[in-house]
């Protein structure tokens, strides 16, 4: 099989470097990013795929096997109860040509929660797949926005293009329109569904084909002098060439010139047609990741932000997983790092306890295995096994005190009130859902008035999850039953405005807390919650809070 990485300049320049690189400067041969997409576009087989482009699975099959199991709720619960599979499922690290990528898994089912936002606050870069023949869908979008959120570079890759699929223009048009994001091709189809021969890399000028007819993956790559190039009419029957050059030099006028800087700021896409399935253009995907998508960046805290190149060890805590054994309540914390050069057995200050934690055995997740990791540096993740003491959000900082920000929680959308089954266990109950709301699974609402918690979830599924995993860890059994409201907003005023009092006076009713004692709304609909506004105007009421 050609080699198509060393055909693509990017990394094959990169290659060269690395051998040179100085310790300090390791964290740039990171590359950590995570795939955002809708259900069934794609997701699971291009990680697979990616995998395989990066020998770190040898047989087709290992993720996908992970990816049918999570389609059945009873089975979703089940791989939850063998925790071992989604602990190692959250990264999965590889390398290729010199560089280390460690690709973060944003669960994206129904067991969509908190947890795949959170995990797009650990990433650099973000690929976006999205199904050729469907555009782009509802899920896609509001991962695409938390994206934004955070000036995350996106890199499309616009999938099944081995089937009847829409207007490439058409596509872009969407993306354009849709996300408000410059659209470079880069990778353009020759041909598509039944008449697809390839695809045309417009960095490179390469012709990627298969040498074994239409159907199969790509394994030849045909360098040219451009999408003019004669030698492209002998490879591809004459209707379809004449129609790719127009429609890539149509594309190139109306759309974006693939540019570097653009991206890496977040304003402009480069797009890739390809098929995870067929496995075309993966390995463009992932040179274009290689060569192009940022290293570790600089992250914002309370103070100063943090560069990677800082000596100071710093990370934060972006998802806490139950371990499986339930009856040691142990967990593990996936850190991601943020600056230094960390080392197994390091002491690290916990800062929102003020405590030091000595990092005995920390982990590193391949696909298959995990692996005592040694040493790690921006942009790594690391497994720390603990008891409870870390949680989504937290910093760990070698000297300095900081906090890093930006980590958030969203309102939820759905709302229950959580009655335990037996009215002796409340205790047991509290317990759970406190837990549970630290590692993100839920979120607890305590009324100021009543004393039943009401707990809030993005997803409807995570309300399944709740009742099996107390009953399973907690041996308390729970009913969750409707509330009258619909959604919650947290809420502040500014120094000297009365307007929480008033509030109050008014509503108290509609008034909580939540875990960490900040003020929450619960509202019944939208239109009380716009009555609110407008009555309040000195109230701010937000849809996401930053944790702490
Ligand atoms: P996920 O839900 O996003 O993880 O999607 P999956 O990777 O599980 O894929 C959903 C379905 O689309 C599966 O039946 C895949 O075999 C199929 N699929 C994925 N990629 C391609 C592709 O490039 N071409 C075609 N024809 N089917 C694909």
């Amino acid at each position: 099989m050609t080699d198509l990485s060393s055909a693509a300049g990017s990394t094959a320049a990169l290659s060269g470097a690395q051998a040179d690189v100085a310790p300090e400067d390791e964290f740039r041969l990171r590359r950590s990013f995570a795939i955002i997409s809708h259900p069934d576009a794609g997701k699971t087989t291009l990680t697979e795929k990616l995998l395989l482009a990066g020998g770190a699975i040898r047989m087709a099959g290992a993720v996908r096997a992970r990816g049918e199991r999570r389609r059945t709720r009873s089975d979703w619960m089940a791989i939850e109860r063998e925790r071992g599979i989604s602990v190692s499922s959250t990264v999965m690290r590889f390398e290729r040509n010199g560089l280390v990528f460690n690709l973060l898994d944003t669960p994206g089912h129904e067991d969509f929660s908190e947890d795949t936002y959170r995990t797009l606050t650990a990433v650099d870069s973000a690929v976006m797949v999205i199904d050729a023949a469907k555009g782009i869908e509802a899920q896609t979008r509001k991962l695409f926005e938390v994206c934004r959120l955070r000036d995350i570079p996106i890199i499309t890759f616009i999938n099944k293009i081995d089937r009847e699929a829409r207007h490439p223009f058409e596509l872009l048009d969407e993306i354009e329109s849709t996300l408000a994001l410059d659209a470079a091709p880069v990778v353009w189809p020759v041909g598509m569904g039944t008449d697809f021969y390839g695809c045309f890399d417009v960095l490179t000028n390469n012709f990627l084909t298969s040498s074994q007819g239409r159907s199969h993956a790509f394994d030849t790559v045909r360098p040219m002098d451009g999408p003019d190039d004669p030698r492209l009419d002998e490879a591809v029957h004459g209707d379809i060439i004449s129609e790719f050059r127009d429609s890539l030099s149509l594309a190139r006028e109306g759309y974006s010139e693939f540019d570097a800087e653009a991206f890496r700021e977040g304003h402009l896409t480069p797009v890739i047609f390809g098929s995870a399935l067929r496995d075309y253009s993966v390995d463009q995907l992932l040179d274009l990741i290689a060569g192009f998508a940022p290293p570790p960046r600089t992250q914002p805290t309370d103070g100063d932000p943090v560069e990677p190149t800082d000596e100071n060890v710093t990370g934060f805590v972006f998802k806490v997983q139950a371990n499986m054994d339930p009856n040691h309540r142990d967990r593990i914390a996936f850190l991601r790092l943020c600056s230094g050069r960390f080392r197994r057995g390091m002491k690290l200050n916990h800062v929102r306890t003020g405590k030091a934690l000595t990092v005995h055995s920390p982990v590193l997740f391949f696909a298959q295995e995990r692996q005592i990791a040694d040493d790690a540096v921006a942009g790594d993740v690391i497994g720390i096994p603990n008891h409870g003491t870390l949680r989504v959000g937290d910093t760990l900082s070698e000297q300095k005190v900081l906090n890093f920000t930006g980590l958030p929680s969203f309102a939820p959308e759905v709302l229950r009130r959580v009655m335990p089954g037996d009215s002796g266990r409340v205790k047991q109950v509290r317990t759970a859902l406190q837990d549970l709301a630290e590692e993100g699974l839920v979120q607890v609402f305590k009324p100021l008035i009543g004393s039943q918690w009401i707990v809030g979830v993005v997803g409807i599924l995570q309300l399944d999850v709740l009742s099996s995993r107390v009953a399973g860890e907690y041996g308390a059994e729970i009913t969750v039953e409707p509330v009258q409201f619909q959604t919650a907003r947290w809420i502040t005023a500014p120094a000297g405005s009365d307007a929480i009092e008033k509030l109050k006076a008014e509503a108290l009713t509609s008034l909580a807390e939540d875990r960490d004692g900040r003020m929450v709304f619960l509202a019944r609909n939208s239109w009380e919650l716009d009555n609110i506004k407008q009555r309040f105007p000195d109230l701010v009421l937000r849809d996401t809070c930053e944790l702490t």
